[in-house]
């Protein structure tokens, strides 16, 4: 054994910690090294790091500053000026490729009368090449008059074009008799799921809640593929915006989702999409074929409605509308439909989401799901809303594992009506993020847009101070159902990857995931309140590459 003088010893380790440290200090290349940051990993200990190296779209490193700066050698060195970073946004339920054909529509959202509508609709015809008139986003609460409109003045101006015009829920619409007609609507009759409307006289007002308008929309001439590829570039951009590097698609045709793995395919989109198959027969071959589980484009789950919305008193109620006797909304389909998809879901491995509004709908699909499900499970089965829950039936979603998927913007819009649609009584328990976060542990949280803007901190917002964008109630609208900020993050995040069973690719920032991530120009987890709206998104990486 050799023994080593004091001096000597130290002089050797000296050396020895010279050399380690010249060979180690960045000599590991990477695509990319973003540093000077404050990174909301959002992990399980809600980790906070300054740095962190990403290679081929994934993250090899985070932590802090000087570990990463001395190891790493980024061909691209990203700093991000002392500012925050977040995950990409998730938003868990979206109509994404909707959004995107909306411009091709007239844009009837925040009108003040029916008047208006009309002529924003005669600006909107006289440009437009196509023969029929599509239109979204009335809302009659939004009017003088709160009645649904009639078809008379569509009808003295387009006696030969078909007119659709959905409500801001797009649980109801106005058609004009030319639509109607080509609809072969030759009077009012019984819909399965929906209703024709009438007056007093039993005349057709045009007026057609949830299943009734598919009569029409199904003889609507189908988008053909240059125009769903416009609208999906569209769409995919107005997302990087906003800083959301994957949407939730909450039902799409086969169609739709055989051109988004085209365009995957060929590098023109950019954005994840976790696309909900519509429940209809093309959905059931698609499923039989096996999920889908590519990089960016993920099918192994349904799309179901269970009822309509509230706007248009098409939610399936327990009891009666607190301001339409005898009425009580309805189911879209007959129970068995849901236990036939339901038992077919288990089967095939899909993941079963039902739109689910009103507290009979809550409860019918909560029972079915139980049926199938029967207990402690991990097939995160989704309702989508729950919005309106009463008695007990909030304990099926802990008992069997379904997940709540819930749009915070949503009870907002729906505040200042809401207690005179359905009454005080179940207001309270309405539209109740935390007690659902309860069950589970988790809550996804997301937009529904385009019948809601898609700006996730309006989510956000919405969620921890549960006030409006005008910053309304200034109390907040029943405070005892906000989330925390942390809360909120992770509903945007890790936990809108759980619901999509993508938490070990995505939804934070952590070693081996995906680096898709946002830098903003403040950091909402600190800021006044007053400042989260008018934060923005700075820069959106989606697998390590600058898409905003
Ligand atoms: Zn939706």
């Amino acid at each position: 054994m050799t023994i080593y003088s004091s001096w000597q010893f130290y002089s050797y380790l000296l050396l020895l910690s010279i050399f380690l440290s010249a060979c180690n200090y960045q000599d590991t290349q990477v695509d990319m090294v973003v540093h000077n940051a404050v990174i909301y990993t959002v992990d399980d200990a809600f980790t906070v790091a300054e740095a962190m190296a990403i290679d081929s779209g994934r993250i090899v490193a985070i932590g802090p500053e000087r570990e990463i700066m001395n190891k790493y050698k980024g061909e691209q060195m990203v700093d991000a000026g002392s500012r925050p970073i977040y995950p990409g946004f998730i938003d868990s339920h979206t109509h994404f490729v909707e959004h995107g054909l909306y411009e091709n529509q007239v844009d009837l959202t925040g009108t003040k009368s029916w008047e208006e509508c009309v002529e924003r609709i005669q600006e909107f015809a006289s440009s437009s090449p196509s023969l029929w008139i599509e239109g979204h986003g009335w809302d009659q609460n939004d009017w003088e008059i709160q009645q649904f409109p009639a078809k008379d003045a569509l009808d003295r101006l387009f006696p030969d074009r078909p007119v659709i015009l959905d409500r801001i829920d797009k649980h109801a619409s106005l058609a004009n008799s030319k639509a109607l007609e080509l609809a072969l609507i030759e009077g009012p009759k019984r819909v399965i799921g929906g209703e024709i409307m009438v007056d007093d006289e039993g005349e057709m007002t045009g007026m057609l809640i949830d299943k009734a308008a598919y009569l029409v929309k199904d003889v609507i001439p189908a988008p053909d593929e240059d125009l769903l590829k416009r609208a999906m570039s569209r769409a995919q951009e107005d997302c990087f915006e906003y800083g959301i590097t994957t949407v939730a698609e909450a039902g799409l045709d086969t169609t739709s989702i055989r051109l988004i793995q085209k365009m995957h395919a060929e590098g023109e989109l950019l954005i994840r999409i976790y696309a909900m198959l519509l429940a209809d027969d093309a959905g059931r071959e698609f499923m039989k074929r096996g999920k889908v589980l590519e990089d960016r484009l993920t099918v192994r789950s349904v799309k179901l409605y269970g009822d309509g919305a509230l706007g248009s008193r098409g939610a399936a109620l327990k009891h009666d509308y607190h301001d339409k006797e005898g009425h009580r909304g309805a189911l879209l389909h007959q129970p068995i439909f849901f236990k036939q998809w339901a038992a077919l879901c288990d089967l095939y491995g899909f993941q079963m989401n039902t739109h689910c509004i009103g507290d009979r709908a809550n409860q019918i699909i909560l029972s079915v799901y139980q049926d199938q499900l029967k207990g402690t499970n991990d097939k995160r089965w989704r309702i989508e809303h729950a919005q309106v829950v009463t008695g007990n039936d909030i304990a099926m979603f802990g008992r069997n594992n379904i997940l709540p998927s819930v749009q915070p913007v949503h009870a907002m819009s729906d505040m200042p009506w809401v207690e005179e649609r359905i009454g005080a009584e179940r207001v309270d328990g309405a539209y109740a993020n935390a007690s659902l976060l309860g069950e589970n542990g988790l809550v996804l949280l997301g937009t529904d847009f385009p019948i809601e803007g898609m700006d996730p901190l309006q989510t956000f917002y919405a969620s921890v101070f549960r006030k409006n964008a005008q910053g309304e109630p200034e109390e907040g609208w029943h405070m005892e159902e906000s989330l925390t900020r942390e809360q909120a993050l992770r509903g945007m995040t890790i936990w809108g990857a759980i619901g999509n069973f993508e938490e070990e690719q995505k939804g934070s920032l952590e070693v081996g995931k995906v680096a898709d991530f946002i830098i903003m120009d403040r950091d909402i987890m600190q800021v006044e309140e007053s400042e989260i709206l008018d934060s923005q998104v700075l820069s959106t990486f989606v697998h390590g590459v600058k898409v905003k």
